[in-house]
C-alpha cells in the first residue's frame, strides 16, 4: 500500500446528500436502532481513525482503470464471511500467501500486472435470504455476520448487538495492520512466492501443472540473470474489499478528504453492492453513488441490460475509468447466455468498467449430507464461460472474484487433490458459503493462467 492520503478529520462526515439514503427503502439491515447501545456505538465509530486513506483509494481507482483498459488483471479473494476469532496471524498470513501465490501464476499467464485485493479486513456483514432461521420448533433471527449477531443458534447470540460494529472495526484494523506488514515487509518476495508454489506442484495430484511451474521458474531465473531489482519485488500493493451492506457502519466510517473535499468510505479501499441490495431506487445505490471509492456491483442471472445502463448512470455518471466493477455471478449454466447482453449494454454507455467473474455464488448446491457446497468443475466451467464470452465479443475479461482460504478446509467438492463429502464433518469451517481451499485456489490460478497464455 502507499503513503497515507490526506484524510485528517475525524467525526462523521458532513457533506450534502450523505444522509439521503435514510429516506429510501433499505433491505438486509438489522432492527437495532432502538438498542440502548446503538447511538453510543455509532458515536464511537465516528471518532475512529480511518482504516484506509484517500490517496490509496484514488490509486486503486487508477489501477482499476488500467484493468478496464486491458492493461492489468484483478484478483479478489477471501472468506465469504470473516470471523472475529479467525483473525489470527496464521490464518491471515495463509490467506495472503495464497493470494500472492495465485497472483504470481496469473501474472505469468496474463503477462500483465495483477491487482491484488482481499475480501478481507471488513467482510463481516452478510445478506440473508430470510430474516428468520427455523430449526424444528424454534425460530430465531438469521445470522447476519459477526458485525451484527452471533452464529450460535440461541436467542442471546442471535440478538443484534451494535457494539459488534466496534469489534468489527478493531478486527479489521488488526487484520489490515498484518496485511500491510506482510505485503510491505518482504513477505511478497517473488522468489519466495515461487518457492511456495513448488510445494503445490510437488503433489503428484498436480503434476499436470509442472510444465507451467517450470516455465515460471525459468522466467524468474531469466529476470535474475538480467539483474531485475528483486528488492523492489519484495513489496506489493494489496487492497482491502468488502460488501458495503451495513450502511450504519459505512456511514459512520465515511470521512471527507481535505485535499479534494470529497467523501470516502474509509472502512476499506473497494466496496461492493450485493446482488440483493443493488435496487436502483434503494438506499445502497444512493449512498455509494456519493462516495469516491471504486465500487463493485454483483450481477446475477436475472440482471437486465437496462439495469446495467441505469447502474452506470447512477454510479459512474462521469465515466471514470475503474470507478465501476461489474462482478457477474451467473452460474455455469447461464453465463454464456446471460452475460453478453450486459457487456454490450455497458459498452454502449461509453463507461470503462471492469468485468470480473465470481464463479462461486451461481453454483451453490446442497451436498447429500446437507452441507452447502460447490463443485470445482462447475466453478471452473463458469470461469471458462466468462473467458469465452469476452473472447467472442472482443472485450476484456478483467478478473476473478473468489471465496477462498489459505487453509486446508473441505468445503468445495472436487479439485485434482479430490475433496469429497466425507471430509465435510471434520474440515468444513465456513459459517457462510463454502470456500476453495488452498490447493483448489492454486489449481484455479494455474488453469486460468494457462487459459490466459493461449
Ligand atoms: C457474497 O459475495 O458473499 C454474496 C453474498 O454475494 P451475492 O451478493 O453475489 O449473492
Ligand atoms: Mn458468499
Amino acid at each position: 500500500m502507499t503513503a497515507p492520503g490526506e484524510i485528517l478529520h475525524t467525526g462523521a462526515a458532513e457533506y450534502p446528500g450523505l444522509d439521503e439514503w435514510r429516506r429510501l427503502p433499505i433491505s438486509q439491515q438489522p432492527a437495532w436502532r432502538d438498542h440502548p447501545d446503538f447511538e453510543s456505538s455509532i458515536e464511537a465509530l465516528s471518532a475512529k481513525p480511518p482504516l484506509v486513506f484517500a490517496g490509496e483509494v484514488d490509486k486503486l481507482t487508477r489501477r482499476l482503470g488500467a484493468v478496464a483498459r486491458g492493461e492489468a488483471f484483478l484478483l479478489q479473494g477471501g472468506d465469504c464471511a470473516e470471523t472475529f476469532h479467525g483473525a489470527t496471524a496464521d490464518r491471515i498470513s495463509a490467506r495472503i500467501k495464497t493470494i500472492l501465490q495465485m497472483a504470481v501464476v496469473l501474472t505469468y499467464g496474463a503477462s500483465l500486472p495483477v491487482v491484488k485485493m482481499g475480501r478481507m479486513a471488513g467482510q463481516f456483514a452478510k445478506p440473508r435470504s430470510s430474516d428468520v432461521e427455523t430449526r424444528g420448533e424454534v425460530s430465531l433471527p438469521s445470522f447476519r455476520g459477526e458485525i451484527v449477531n452471533g452464529f450460535d443458534f440461541t436467542e442471546e447470540s442471535r440478538r443484534p448487538d451494535p457494539k459488534r460494529m466496534i469489534t468489527a472495526y478493531d478486527t479489521s484494523s488488526a487484520t489490515l495492520n498484518l496485511v500491510r506488514a506482510f505485503t510491505e515487509g518482504g513477505f511478497a518476495d517473488l522468489r519466495a512466492v515461487q518457492q511456495w508454489n513448488k510445494g503445490f506442484t510437488s503433489n503428484p495430484a498436480h503434476a499436470k501443472y509442472e510444465s507451467t511451474a517450470a516455465e515460471i521458474d525459468r522466467a524468474v531465473r531469466f529476470m535474475e540473470a538480467c539483474g531485475a531489482d528483486f528488492e523492489k519485488l519484495k513489496r506489493t500493493e494489496f487492497y482491502a474489499a468488502h460488501e458495503a451492506l451495513l450502511l450504519d457502519y459505512e456511514r459512520a466510517l465515511t470521512r471527507i478528504d481535505s485535499r479534494t473535499g470529497k467523501p470516502y468510505v474509509t472502512s476499506g479501499h473497494f466496496v461492493w453492492i450485493g446482488e440483493r441490495t443493488r435496487d436502483l431506487d434503494g438506499a445502497h445505490v444512493d449512498y455509494l453513488s456519493r462516495v469516491q471509492n471504486p465500487l463493485g456491483v454483483k450481477l446475477g442471472p436475472k440482471t437486465t441490460a437496462d439495469d446495467v445502463e441505469q447502474l452506470i448512470e447512477r454510479l459512474d455518471p462521469h465515466r471514470v475509468p475503474g470507478r465501476l466493477t461489474f462482478i457477474s455471478r451467473m452460474g455455469a449454466e447461464a453465463i454464456r447466455e446471460s452475460l453478453p447482453p450486459l457487456i454490450r449494454a455497458a459498452q454502449q454507455t461509453g463507461a470503462q468498467v471492469v468485468w470480473v467473474t465470481d464463479p462461486m455464488h451461481g453454483n451453490t448446491i446442497t451436498a447429500k449430507n446437507g452441507y452447502k457446497t460447490r463443485h470445482f468443475d462447475d466453478v471452473m466451467d463458469e470461469v471458462r464461460g466468462f473467458f469465452e464470452v469476452h473472447r467472442d465479443l472482443g472485450t476484456y475479461p478483467g478478473g476473478l472474484h473468489v471465496e477462498m482460504t489459505g487453509d486446508d478446509v473441505a468445503e468445495c467438492l472436487g479439485g485434482s487433490d479430490v475433496i469429497d463429502e466425507t471430509a465435510f464433518d471434520d474440515r468444513y469451517e465456513s459459517l457462510c458459503d463454502p470456500r476453495l481451499n488452498h490447493k483448489q485456489s492454486l489449481e484455479m490460478a494455474y488453469l486460468v493462467s494457462e487459459a490466459l497464455a493461449h
